[in-house]
C-alpha cells in the first residue's frame, strides 16, 4: 500500500489565500504590508527565488521592492541599504538573499536588520527567543515543515521525531519547533553511529541534509510521517529530494514528495511572516 501524499502545494495556496484575504481588509483600512527584498550579484538560483517572492507579493497585495546589486557591492553599501529600509515605514519585512558574495560577511548583514523586520527568522534575537520559547519570527522553511505535519491531523505530543541534519537554517530550527510541539526530539547529523537504529524509531522523520535519495525505507519505522526537506539538482536537470520517495512510500504515513512538499512552504511562510511583522510595528496584533 503506498502512502498518503502531503500536498505542500495545496496547503501553500490555502494559506495564501487566507493572507491575501486579510492583507485585502487591511487595504481597506488604508494600510498595506511591505517586503523589501535584496538581492547581491547575479547567482542564477537566487534570481530564481527573488522573482518568486517578487510575484508572491503581488499576487497577495503586498507591497514590494526589490533592491538588485552588483557584485561588486562592498559590505559598508549593502549595511547603508539595510539601515535606510530599517527606518522606512512602508518597510515591514526585509530580506537579504543569501548566500552573499564572499568579501561580504553575512553575519554582519543579518545582525543589521531589524528584529521586527527580520522575516527569515535568522536574526540572533530571533533565534534566540525560539530557543527560550518566546515570541518571534519563525525561519520559514522550519516554519513550513510544522505547518506541513500539522495538517496530516496527527498529534505531535507525546511523539518521536528524529531530524536529520542541524544546520542554523533547517535542521536546529526545526527540532526547536519539534520540542515547542511537545515532541520528544532526536537530532541526527554526519557524525551520528547507528543513524538506522535511531530513525526507525521515529514516529516523525524530517530530512534535511542535501544528499539526494539518501534515505531509504531500511531508515523508516513503517507508519512514520516523513518530511523531506531536501532540493537537490540532479545530473538530468531533475530536482531530488533527500528521501528516495518510491522505497519509502511504500512502508511509510504521510509524505511530502519533491517538488510539491516543503518548497512550496517558504515563500508562503516568509508572507506570514511579513504580514506578522507588519501587524506588529502597526500595533495591530
Ligand atoms: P547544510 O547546511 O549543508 O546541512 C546539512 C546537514 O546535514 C548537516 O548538519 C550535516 O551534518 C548533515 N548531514 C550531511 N550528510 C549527512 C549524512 N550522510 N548523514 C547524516 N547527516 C548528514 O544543509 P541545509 O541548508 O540544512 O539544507 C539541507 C537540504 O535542504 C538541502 O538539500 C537544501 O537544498 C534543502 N533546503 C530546502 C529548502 C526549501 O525547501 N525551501 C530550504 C533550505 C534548504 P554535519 O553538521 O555533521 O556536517
Amino acid at each position: 500500500m503506498s502512502a498518503s501524499i502531503i500536498n505542500g502545494k495545496q496547503v501553500s495556496a490555502e494559506i495564501r489565500e487566507g493572507l491575501r484575504q486579510e492583507v485585502e481588509r487591511l487595504e481597506k483600512q488604508g494600510f498595506t504590508p511591505g517586503l523589501a527584498v535584496v538581492l547581491v550579484g547575479e547567482d542564477p538560483a537566487s534570481q530564481v527565488y527573488v522573482r518568486n517572492k517578487e510575484k508572491a507579493c503581488h499576487d497577495l497585495g503586498y507591497y514590494s521592492e526589490v533592491h538588485r546589486l552588483p557584485a561588486s557591492t562592498t559590505q559598508e553599501e549593502l549595511l547603508a541599504l539595510v539601515d535606510k529600509l530599517n527606518r522606512q515605514e512602508n518597510i515591514h519585512g526585509i530580506l537579504v538573499q543569501l548566500p552573499l558574495p564572499g568579501h561580504i560577511v553575512e553575519k554582519a548583514v543579518i545582525d543589521a536588520i531589524a528584529v521586527e523586520k527580520d522575516v527569515d527568522g535568522f536574526h540572533p534575537v530571533n533565534v534566540g527567543n525560539l530557543v527560550i520559547g518566546d515570541d518571534s519570527l519563525l525561519p520559514c522553511t522550519p516554519a513550513g515543515v510544522i505547518e506541513l505535519i500539522k495538517r496530516t491531523g496527527i498529534e505531535l505530543s507525546g511523539k518521536h521525531a528524529v531530524v536529520i541534519g542541524r544546520s542554523n537554517i533547517v535542521g536546529k530550527p526545526v527540532s526547536l519547533l519539534l520540542q515547542r510541539e511537545n515532541a520528544t526530539v532526536t537530532m541526527c547529523h554526519s557524525r551520528t553511529a547507528n543513524m538506522k537504529e535511531l530513525t526507525k524509531q521515529a514516529d516523525i522523520l524530517v530530512v534535511a541534509i542535501g544528499r539526494a535519495n539518501f534515505v531509504d525505507a531500511s531508515y523508516v519505522k513503517p507508519g512514520a510521517v516523513v518530511i523531506d526537506v531536501g532540493m537537490n539538482r540532479l545530473d538530468n536537470g531533475k530536482l531530488a529530494g533527500d528521501v528516495d520517495f518510491e522505497s519509502v512510500q511504500s512502508i511509510s504515513g504521510p509524505i511530502t514528495p519533491v517538488p510539491g512538499g516543503v518548497g512550496p512552504m517558504t515563500i508562503t511562510m516568509l508572507m506570514q511572516n511579513t504580514l506578522i511583522a507588519a501587524k506588529r510595528l502597526q500595533g495591530l496584533a
